[in-house]
Order: C-alpha cells, then sequence, then structure tokens
C-alpha cells in the first residue's frame, strides 16, 4: 500500500483532504494545528481526534519524512544538522547564532531569544556548479519536497526547543529551481508556524524569470542575490549560470522586484582576494546602490577544501581582513546600507553541502558525472 505524506499540504489542502476521507472539514484544520504549530511526530499525539480516525491515518498516511542522522556543534555556537531522507539521500541545515554571540559567548542565550536564523536545503545537490561551492561536488540528486523543507525546521526546534526567529533559504540548492515547493512552505510556515514572511530570506544566484514571477506574485518575504561582481566576464567565472542570465538582464529583474514589492533587495558579495574587491568593483558597486536601493552583505570567503576538490577553488583567495574593512568602508561612505558577515561555524564545514557531500559519498549514493552541482550561496545570517 502507497504511504501517502502529509507534512506539506497547506491548510486548505487538508481541509480538502479530510472532506476527502469522509471527515468533517474542520479536522483539517485540526490536522494542520497539529502538524505545524502543536509539532507533533506522529497520529498517536493527536489526542482531539477520535482514536479510529488517528488509527485509520496512521495506516495509510504519514507524517515525517526525514530523520536526523548527525549534529555538530561549532565553537562559536552554530548548529550543523545532517538529516537522512525516505531515500536515504543526506541533506543539511545550519542553526546560526547572532553575530553579537559570536562576539560575546556569555550574551548568547540572551541574543538568542530574540535571533535564531535557520539555513535551509531546498535541493540535494544543486545543478549550477558555482565555483566556490562545496555542494558543487555532489551534483543535482533531487529537489526536496515541500514537507522535507518544512521538516528541517520542526525537527530543529524540536531538538533545540527554542524558538526559530528567522529562516534563509541559503542551504543546499538553488531555492528557485524548487520554487512550488519552497513558496508552498513558506506559506505553510508563515500561516502555521508564526514566522512571519519579513524574517524569511530566500536567495538566488539570479534567475531572472524567477526573480520576475515573485515580484508579479508580490511575494513578501525577502531575496537575496548572490551578486559577487557587476562584471559579466568575473560572474560566469564564479557562477556559470551567469553566462545565460546577464547582468543587465539580471539588475533589470531585480529592479522591477522593487517597484512591484517595495521590498529592498539584498546583493551578497563574498570578497575573492584581487578578483573582485578592485577600486572599480567599489564603484561599479555605489552606482549599482544609485540605481536600486538595495542592501550590501560582505561575506568573507573561506578556503574551504572541499572533499577532493582542492582544486575547484584553487584560484579563489580570501581577500584579507584590512582590504575587506576598507572595501567595505568606502561603500559606507557613499552611504550604502552594508553588513559585513562574520562566517559561523568554521570549525564545523558550516557551509551548506560540506557534511552532506562528505556522508552521501560514505553512504555511495550514485551522483550523475553529467551535473556538476553546488555549496549554496554562503551560510550566514541575514540582516
Ligand atoms: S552556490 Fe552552490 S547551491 Fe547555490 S546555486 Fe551555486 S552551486 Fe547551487
Amino acid at each position: 500500500m502507497k504511504i501517502v505524506d502529509l507534512k506539506g499540504l497547506t491548510l486548505k489542502e487538508l481541509e480538502d483532504f479530510a472532506l476527502s476521507i469522509s471527515e468533517k472539514k474542520f479536522r483539517g484544520k485540526q490536522l494542520f494545528d497539529w502538524l505545524y504549530n502543536k509539532e507533533v511526530a506522529s497520529f498517536t499525539e493527536m489526542s482531539s481526534l477520535a482514536k479510529s480516525l488517528r488509527d485509520k491515518l496512521a495506516g495509510i498516511y504519514r507524517i515525517e519524512s526525514i530523520q536526523m542522522v548527525d549534529v555538530q556543534e561549532s565553537a562559536d555556537g552554530t548548529k550543523k544538522f545532517l538529516f537522512e531522507l525516505l531515500d536515504g539521500k543526506r541533506i543539511e541545515s545550519v542553526l546560526i547564532p547572532p553575530r553579537t554571540a559570536f562576539v560575546n559567548p556569555q550574551a548568547r542565550e540572551d541574543e538568542e531569544q530574540k535571533r535564531l536564523t535557520l539555513c535551509l536545503s531546498t535541493q540535494v545537490g544543486c545543478p549550477l556548479d558555482c565555483k566556490f561551492c562545496a555542494t558543487g561536488t555532489m551534483g543535482f540528486l533531487r529537489n526536496l519536497t515541500t514537507g522535507e523543507i518544512i521538516d528541517q525546521v520542526l525537527l530543529v526546534k524540536r531538538y533545540i526547543n527554542k524558538r526559530i526567529t528567522n529562516l534563509v533559504y541559503m542551504g543546499m540548492g538553488e531555492p528557485l529551481l524548487n520554487y512550488d515547493n519552497v513558496m508552498k512552505s513558506i506559506e505553510i510556515i508563515t500561516t502555521g508556524m508564526g514566522i512571519a514572511a519579513r524574517r524569511i530570506t530566500v536567495s538566488t544566484v539570479g534567475l531572472v524569470p524567477q526573480i520576475r514571477r515573485i515580484a508579479n506574485e508580490k511575494r513578501k518575504m525577502k531575496l537575496a542575490i548572490s551578486l559577487h561582481s557587476l562584471d559579466d566576464k568575473i560572474r560566469s567565472a564564479l557562477m556559470p549560470i551567469a553566462k545565460k542570465y546577464k547582468l543587465v538582464g539580471l539588475l533589470d529583474a531585480v529592479d522591477y522586484y522593487f517597484r512591484k514589492t517595495k521590498l529592498r533587495p539584498t546583493f551578497e558579495y563574498i570578497l575573492f582576494d584581487g578578483v573582485n574587491d578592485r577600486d572599480d568593483d567599489i564603484q561599479s558597486l555605489i552606482k549599482l546602490s544609485k540605481r536600486i536601493p538595495c542592501k550590501v552583505n560582505i561575506i568573507p570567503f573561506h578556503n574551504i577544501h572541499f572533499t577532493d576538490s582542492i582544486e575547484r577553488a584553487g584560484e579563489l583567495h580570501p581577500t584579507p581582513s584590512i582590504k575587506m574593512e576598507e572595501f567595505a568602508q568606502r561603500l559606507r561612505e557613499a552611504h550604502i546600507t552594508l553588513f559585513i558577515r562574520s562566517s559561523a561555524g568554521e570549525d564545523i564545514d558550516a557551509a551548506c553541502g560540506q557534511l552532506a557531500v562528505k556522508t552521501n559519498k560514505k553512504h555511495r549514493i550514485s551522483i550523475n558525472p553529467s551535473a556538476s552541482g553546488g555549496i549554496q550561496h554562503s551560510t550566514s545570517e541575514v540582516v
């Protein structure tokens, strides 16, 4: 008998489901609350449902589709969670404490009450092959279902027994290549799990049609774009998809997004020494900020030695911190809203993909040799 997943259904879908099994419509709302708000792990715990109904559901339907198999904790409080999916594939999520907690570990508990960010995966692997990315060594295996995306939040919340305040869709995979499941997960999270859309950020390498679609649908979550350069040649060398979506079209789409939603986009900018940290790059960013009201997140690059692929990022080196400060200062002087991200969890391979890449290989999951994949858009909190 085929077991059907209930996790991942919206309120309306659960109400329709209740009617389809000859129950009253309000049973759908009860299921919605049990699944997403009361966060139960089994039908047995759904005490407001009749036992006969619980038994009926338990035989045919399933409410959890991922299992936490490992947790690693960094000295700075960052935690990395490794999950196994029902088909044996592995993904990960990273819990990022607030930046002040990195500086003052004593303040961590207090600060975490206010802000605790979870970085979610949306695909197993990624087909986009960005050159600074560990997931890229894994290839694209498949999209995550809505339930698998939501379960990352629910299982981590249950594990830490604390409120997660912010979500960033920046883990393994390009979220906008899994558009429907990502948007549906956001709908469920915002309506059923108490996290407001303004506390959710979706990050993309710059898929133009999907950015326009987000604008047309007037989605309320925040959008971050991995920019990393305002030179098409450099961008394409870092992110091959930029050959298809050149800056002229991308920036038009982001401009359109801002005009439609009135939400300021964030441009993510990983600094690579001698590649995108020159005077020309500063001038280009200043010009861009005059055209599109935006925030800029400067991200230090860490020489991550990806499993089996050290050469992959071999020609990329981090901008020295003094130079990075100068770069940031010049942008601040031009009145750009700017944040320098403190990258979290360096001691536990916290850039999403690193742990899953290792363990997927250990578990001999077959990797499509024709696709190369991605780490992701750099794990850290988005301000
Ligand atoms: S950074 Fe990695 S995960 Fe993100 S789109 Fe590029 S290859 Fe994919």
